[in-house]
């Protein structure tokens, strides 16, 4: 079947751009979210970066308005109901995820796949509420979405191989490079990243040296864009503390263990770049 429609739930920092890049692809999109004012917190945002590209060149003025054309938007769940193919970026929550892909199974054609955008939720286990296992698969992007060329394309346990090509291909088609993984906790990503920047917090905490040491030695040393703290404050404290507790719980290897820091700050309410102080204040 040709994926011609996309629906797109959630329309946060991730739906946003995952919108974005299948529109400029030629794609037309339902945007779903559950208030309007998030509706149109995307659309500003969308409408923001497509001029961002037509200034910078990358895209045509008039490529740059067929794509937000291209994008409908809508709080009525039922309107998936004609889309070819489904993801979903909604809030990292089971219940929330879980509650959505009952729903979207009930509302989508049988035939049509859906993805999700999950950073760590098992997909086997979202196929495993639907009807169709065989056609739930993990379509995990990387933020900035129209910038950030990674897709891993995550196999549950009863994914099809059809299933796997068609969104591979489907990666490819939005010019980003596919990377197929399993269904493990924490997939490739974040399994070899948040132990990174989890132990960059042991190494300040044991007093090894300051937040700005540890990142020069990650920038100068291992040309790394952004030391692993800045890194921290920027993906959230909160969300780099869920993600290890999600690996610890989910491997059940001690060697997980959040660090007691990174537990305190988040305590403290000190969440990194959105609450104005992490490891470093702004
Ligand atoms: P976000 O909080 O910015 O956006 C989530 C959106 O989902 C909100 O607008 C919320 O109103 C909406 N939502 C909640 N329940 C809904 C429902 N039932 N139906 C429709 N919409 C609903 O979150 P985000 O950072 O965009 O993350 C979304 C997903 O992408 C999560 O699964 C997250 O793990 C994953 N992810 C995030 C990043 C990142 O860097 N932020 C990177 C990769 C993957």
């Amino acid at each position: 079947m040709e994926i011609k429609s996309v629906g797109v739930v959630g329309a946060g920092t991730m739906g946003n751009g995952i919108a974005h890049v299948f529109a400029r692809s030629g794609y037309n999109v339902v945007l779903c979210d559950v208030e309007d004012r998030f509706l149109q917190r995307a659309l500003d945002t969308i409408g923001k970066n497509l001029e961002r590209e037509a200034s910078k060149g990358k895209i045509t003025v008039e490529q740059k308005d067929a794509a937000f054309g291209r994008i409908h938007t809508t709080i009525d769940r039922e309107a998936l109901a004609t889309v070819d193919f489904v993801i979903e970026a909604a809030t990292e929550k089971f219940e929330i995820k879980s509650q959505l892909f009952r729903d979207l199974d009930r509302i989508c054609r049988p035939e049509i796949i859906l993805a999700t955008n999950t950073s760590s939720i098992s997909i086997t286990k979202l196929a495993a509420l639907t009807k169709r296992p065989e056609k739930v698969i993990g379509m995990h992007f990387f933020n900035p979405v129209p910038v950030m060329k990674l897709v891993e394309v995550i196999r549950g346990l009863a994914t099809a191989q059809e299933t796997f090509e068609a969104v591979r291909d489907l990666a490819v088609k939005l010019e980003k490079t596919p990377v197929e993984v399993n269904d493990f906790p924490g997939f490739v990503s974040n399994r070899v990243l948040m132990p990174l920047l989890n132990e960059a917090m042991f190494a300040v905490m044991e007093g090894v040296a300051t937040p700005e040491a540890v990142d020069e030695v990650f920038k100068l040393g291992m040309a790394h864009p952004m030391g692993p703290l800045t890194l921290a404050d920027f993906i959230g404290l909160d969300v780099c503390l869920d993600i290890m507790r999600v690996l610890e719980s989910g491997l059940g290897d001690p060697k997980y263990r959040p660090c007691p820091l990174l537990i305190k700050m988040v305590d403290a309410g000190w969440l990194g770049r959105k609450s104005g102080r992490g490891f470093y204040k702004y």
